[in-house]
């Protein structure tokens, strides 16, 4: 399958170009050239994630050099699930569950995006290729994501710069756990600072002639669709129980898992209605309401990896749906303050047992806003996001107790930290790389 930029240049490039690119030459991002159709009828008895994907994944890369390996690939992203857990608790009448999306190596969904791009990546290269270094810039889950996925593959470096002093202690041991081919610097600066580098870097003549760059950014189309995969997966295994479709809600910031999440009903799959759930970055809810399109600075909020004022793939999602009834009726947009999550992570810990992580406590704050009826009237979805045990920090003063760490984050948060720290100009990271 051919992909085109959703900014309208006529050139048609293949799966593994887009990959490799990440942002179109115009500026804009990869969509698919045309949409394969999926029927719940067509999957496996078993919804394994690794056979789910293949299926869901094969159309976009037929004809792709990277058609071949593909089995391989999904097995490799696809290595732990994605499980949906009921919620007990919830109300008479009230069908409610969470499809949990932290059971991978950093406890956070974008461990299947950046698995999955690094995957193919590696497929990507020929012996004797000059080293790729994946340079990232990020304020919390997508440099750990991204460090683990490339961690110890031959051929590849990662370079993670992150605000010093502005990321949590839990979340600085993430991206800071590595060393072999990880480089992390604690940049002195902000987060603003750290993405200015990384974008003068990828321009930078001196740079661009002696290094290898590339970005595993989350407007890469190799990070997007996998995550359709558990949208998938999930809404066909509710079909055959309940011959439903599943409602989602879902927390979001750059908007990457909602536009998978819509994609992939857009593709056939048995999904209802999805509702994105913002913190005080409220770009997106106030578009839907009064139509004007107003990027913002972004405001930092409990729910850190949802700060983002400018939210990249809404051109994705105005692409699929320029006219904006039409985008009205595909989704809905709900914002949610500082206030309400941590009450939210207070009161459902006491209702349900259930600890959220602070982004998850957005998506839940939004269905207890629901109208009675639209609650009992359907089935829910929460998409948990990332583990509680990411943001001790936040969460256990909220709750009164600590909050149980999953072994696989334990054993990251117990090794030893590589860090370096980097004045934050494009001189000082020059220096640093070359
Ligand atoms: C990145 C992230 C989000 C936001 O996802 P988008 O795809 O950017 O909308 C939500 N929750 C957590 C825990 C994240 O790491």
């Amino acid at each position: 399958m051919d992909f085109h930029s959703t900014r309208g240049a006529p050139e048609r490039i293949g799966f593994s170009t887009a990959l490799l690119r990440g942002l179109a030459p115009d500026g804009g991002l990869y969509v698919p050239q045309e949409w394969p159709r999926h029927d719940a009828e067509q999957f496996p008895q078993e919804l394994a994630l690794p056979a789910v994907g293949m299926q869901l994944v094969a159309p976009f890369a037929a004809g792709d050099r990277l058609a071949p390996s593909l089995s391989d690939i999904v097995t490799e992203a696809f290595s732990f699930q994605a499980p949906v857990v009921p919620i007990r608790g919830a109300a008479a009448g009230e069908s409610l569950s969470v499809l949990e999306l932290f059971h991978g190596p950093t406890a956070a969904f974008k461990d299947f995006g950046a698995r999955f791009l690094a995957a193919c990546f590696q497929r990507l290269r020929a012996p004797g290729d000059p080293l790729l270094n994946i340079l990232v810039a990020t304020s919390g889950d997508t440099g750990g994501a991204v460090a683990a996925a490339f961690h110890r593959r031959p051929g590849m470096a990662v370079t993670v710069l992150y605000p010093k002093g502005l990321v949590s202690p839990t979340q600085e041991r993430q991206l800071t756990c590595w060393g072999d081919n990880v480089r992390s610097f604690a940049v002195h600066g902000t987060f603003d600072d750290c993405q200015r580098m990384v974008k003068e870097a990828f321009v930078d003549p001196q740079l661009r002639a002696r290094q290898n760059l590339s970005s595993a950014n989350s407007i890469n189309l190799g990070r997007l669709l996998p995550q359709a995969v558990y949208y998938a997966a999930t809404s066909i295994a509710h079909w055959r129980a309940r011959a439903e479709r599943l409602n989602f809600i879902i927390p979001s910031g750059n908007l990457g898992n909602a536009v998978a999440c819509i994609w992939a009903r857009h593709m056939g799959l048995p999904i209802g209605e999805v509702i994105l759930a913002h913190n005080a970055n409220a770009t997106v809810p106030e578009f839907l309401q009064r139509g004007e399109w107003q990027p913002r600075a972004s405001r930092a909020t409990l729910a850190s990896a949802m700060d983002v004022g400018n939210p990249s793939n809404m051109e994705r999602l105005r692409h699929l749906l320029p006219e904006l009834d039409a985008l009205r009726r595909a989704v809905t947009a709900v914002s949610v303050d500082d206030t309400a999550i941590g009450a939210r992570i207070r009161a459902d810990r006491a209702a349900f047992g259930q600890i959220w992580c602070p982004h998850t406590a957005v998506a839940a704050e939004v269905w207890a806003r629901l109208p009675a009826e639209v609650r009992r009237g359907r089935s829910w979805c929460l998409v948990a996001t990332a583990s509680p045990a990411k943001f001790p920090e936040i969460v256990e003063p909220l709750i009164g107790e600590s909050v149980p760490v999953p072994p696989a984050l334990a054993d990251l948060l117990g090794r030893p930290t590589h860090v370096e720290s980097l004045e934050p100009t494009l001189e000082a990271l020059r220096a640093a790389l070359v």
